[in-house]
């Protein structure tokens, strides 16, 4: 069976770009093969620079509830902390990579700062490594962010199976099938996301319908007030971002001439889509002792898989009896 892995980094609030980027395909892809999906919850990569306890518990507990709202509840949802495989195949993954080749790494070369960085930062693509090789898929969809971090999964992988035993599958690197890719409501020359400091051109999935408004009626559109004004244009960013959202929650772009008839529209479709989500988050927050069930039946489920894969691996190494 094809297995689809998805990890979400409880690094702040999720916003509209995660909901029509990431979620809506997630829930379509677990709509169609629930079995094979297996979405998370990657509190252990929201630790990689300093971070809050109290903060991390909270968006943890607040993304996975979002993401069972979101419909994903179809697939294995889990918390990647509450199925230890992950952090123990990671250190054999350590073990596999050389310094060189994760000092190479693009992001740990832009986010490393001086000799305070925390270690986890230089060592976590062997934890994305694990991530993804203790549930065998045979593709990753990749982003262009991660495509170097996969590529680096495919070399250990490659390697582990050379010098120690065939135990990985080798994951094939696939485009994702192209999804929206919203940008900041203030600058649209910026992707929306979540651990972006400033909220002020990012909607939340959880932003109440007078603060999209209050939002989306600060958007940056043009200043070109022609009849076609209201037309996506590649110089006109803001204005053509708008008309993505519109369109992709549903909305139509017909009659309208003006930008402030725009906003308006956007902001119903935006208020519209959010709705029914706010609403099953509401409901499944008032339940914490249901969600809790539902992440531990995950948990259970990918520990039944990932953990032989983790025994093998343990094994050719060397580890425990033979
Ligand atoms: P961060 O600011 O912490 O990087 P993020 O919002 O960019 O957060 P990621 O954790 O990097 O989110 O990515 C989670 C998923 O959401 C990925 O599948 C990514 O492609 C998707 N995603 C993130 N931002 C957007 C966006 N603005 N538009 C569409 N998809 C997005
Ligand atoms: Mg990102």
């Amino acid at each position: 069976m094809q297995r689809t892995l998805s990890l979400l980094t409880p690094s702040g609030h999720l916003t509209l770009g995660n909901l029509l980027g990431a979620l809506r395909p997630m829930a379509a892809a677990a709509t169609a093969a629930p079995a094979g999906c297996f979405y998370g919850v990657a509190d252990l990569h929201a630790m990689t620079t300093p971070h809050d306890p109290g903060r991390l518990r909270a968006l943890t507990a607040e993304t996975a509830t979002l993401m069972l709202a979101a419909g994903l509840d179809d697939a294995t949802v889990f918390v990647q902390s509450r199925v230890p495989a992950h952090a123990q195949l990671a250190y054999l993954l350590e073990c596999t990579a050389t310094t060189g080749e994760l000092g190479r790494m693009i992001q740990f070369k832009q986010k490393a700062g001086d000799e305070s960085t925390r270690a986890a930062l230089f060592t976590y693509p062997a934890l994305m490594a694990a991530d993804i090789l203790l549930y065998r898929p045979d593709q990753v969809p990749v982003g262009a962010d991660q495509r170097q971090h996969v590529e680096l999964t495919r070399d250990l992988a490659l390697r582990f199976n050379r010098l120690y035993g065939p135990v990985f599958t080798v994951p094939e690197l696939v485009l994702p099938t192209a999804g929206a890719r919203v940008m900041r409501l203030d600058d649209p020359a910026r992707k929306m996301g979540k651990s972006d400091a400033d909220e002020a051109g990012v909607v939340l999935l959880l932003d109440p319908p007078d603060v999209v408004r209050r939002k989306v009626a600060r958007a940056v559109t043009d200043s070109d007030t022609g009849p076609d004004a209201v037309r996506a244009a590649p110089d006109k960013p803001g204005v053509s971002n708008l008309l993505d959202v519109l369109a992709a929650c549903g909305g139509s772009p017909e009659g309208l001439t003006t930008y402030g008839a725009l906003k308006r529209a956007v902001t119903d479709a935006v208020v519209a889509e959010l709705e029914p989500l706010q609403k099953r988050y509401a409901e499944l927050a008032a339940d914490p002792g249901h969600v809790a069930s539902v992440l531990e039946a995950g948990a259970a489920r990918c520990r039944e898989v990932a953990g032989p894969v983790l025994a093998e691996a343990q094994s050719v190494m060397g580890l425990g009896p033979s």
